[in-house]
């Protein structure tokens, strides 16, 4: 299994100096290295591959001292960013997806990391050394496992330095096999509701950062373009933004977690979250309450401890059956939060009587698709 562990670096203020100048270097490769491509482009409607580009660093070594304390690794892997940002550029131009977006020149701040791979570092214990850059102190918050492939050292706009390990091999933490199976339905009362019952109240602890994040923003464009002041607001900013973020991540995996510990089997909602942004109403609760991310972690979290997560498809009714009789109330409305079922008389709460259904779809899904379900409530 694949994994990436990311940590805090701490050191003093001349290794983040060094670090801070290899991400100069490379900010610049890059950028010579793209106008490169365009320019021959331009002369012949040629092109240069990554392989030569590659091939003419030791070149640029030689000519430019500066770059010579710089891992060879490192500028290989700039010059594989932009191979990739090429090729993904002519995929989506064949394609026809909307914007292709020509590979830009990237400034100082969006160049915000340099990747090592096999050498030129050293990890001990809770050191990292780099070769010509120094020793950094680690944040090791959970241990590394695996084998690790790519050191990935980053600059946040917050001024604050991670690493990256990404890593090969690590081991699987399979939990033991659950039989237990839950629907859960993404609501705009709650954050979700599941079909066992439960239901998780809205992040709304967490308004207070983003009034912050708001005041600073509001800050930030009243300064002047260049000045100090500007640069101050737009560092606060991004610490706002970070501890949004923060914030939301750690909801977000103690749902997750709670799921995968307590089924075997999770159904959710294939939605359309783009689509329903467009609702003005509902953007901020959409917003606050990321299901996009959370799906994300149910996914990668279910793959680690051999859970299994289904989506079921969006044209299913599953607010508007009655998960008794199955009849369908087509005058159900969004603010419609509990209804009666005509058929049978059943009084239901909107949430927990989708949840409900998108575990039945979900369970019926999965016998036509593995041959059985195998699940209990
Ligand atoms: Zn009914």
């Amino acid at each position: 299994m694949k994994k990436t562990y990311k940590y805090r670096l701490l050191g003093n203020k001349r290794t983040f100096n060094n670090a801070d100048g290899w991400l100069l270097l490379c900010q610049r490769l890059y950028n010579v290295a793209l106008e490169q491509r365009i320019s021959i482009y331009h002369q012949g409607k040629k092109t240069i591959s990554c392989y030569s580009q590659i091939n003419q660093l030791p070149e640029l070594r030689e000519a430019f001292p500066e770059y010579q304390a710089v891992g060879s690794q490192v500028l290989q892997d700039v010059i594989e960013r932009l191979d990739k940002t090429y090729k993904s550029f002519f995929r989506r131009v064949k394609n026809g997806e909307g914007k292709a977006g020509f590979p830009r020149f990237k400034s100082r701040d969006r160049y915000d990391s340099f990747t090592l791979k096999q050498t030129g570092w050293e990890l001990d214990g809770r050191y990292l050394a780099i070769r010509n850059v120094g020793r950094f102190k680690l944040r090791l918050s959970r241990p590394i496992e695996g084998d690790i492939k790519t050191v990935t050292i980053r600059r946040e706009s917050t001024g604050k330095w991670y690493v990256s390990f990404s890593c090969d091999k690590v081991p699987e933490r399979k939990l033991e096999p659950s039989v237990n199976a839950v629907g859960i339905d993404v609501g705009i009362k709650s954050f979700c509701v599941d079909s066992a019952g439960g239901s998780i109240a809205s992040p709304s602890y967490f308004r207070y950062a983003e009034k912050m994040l708001r005041t600073r923003q509001r800050t930030l464009s009243r300064r002047v373009k260049g000045s100090h002041g500007r640069r101050k607001a737009r560092l606060l900013v991004a610490k706002a933004h970070e501890k949004v973020a923060n914030q939301r991540n750690h909801f977000l995996h103690g749902i997750a977690n709670h799921y995968i510990t307590n089924y075997g089997m999770i159904y959710i909602e294939d939605l359309n979250i783009k689509g329903m942004i467009k609702n003005h109403h509902l953007a901020k609760s959409i917003n606050d309450a990321s299901w996009g991310k959370f799906f994300g972690m149910l996914n990668y979290k279910a793959a680690e401890a051999g859970r299994t997560v289904i989506k079921i498809p969006r044209f299913e009714p599953t607010s508007k059956t009655c998960s008794e009789c199955g009849a369908i109330n087509q005058e159900l409305t969004l603010s419609d939060r509990q209804w009666v079922c005509k058929s049978c008389g059943v009084l239901h709460d909107r949430d927990y009587n989708a949840a409900k259904n998108i575990r039945r779809v979900g369970q019926t899904l999965q016998e036509l698709t593995y041959g059985t379900a195998q699940s209990v409530s």
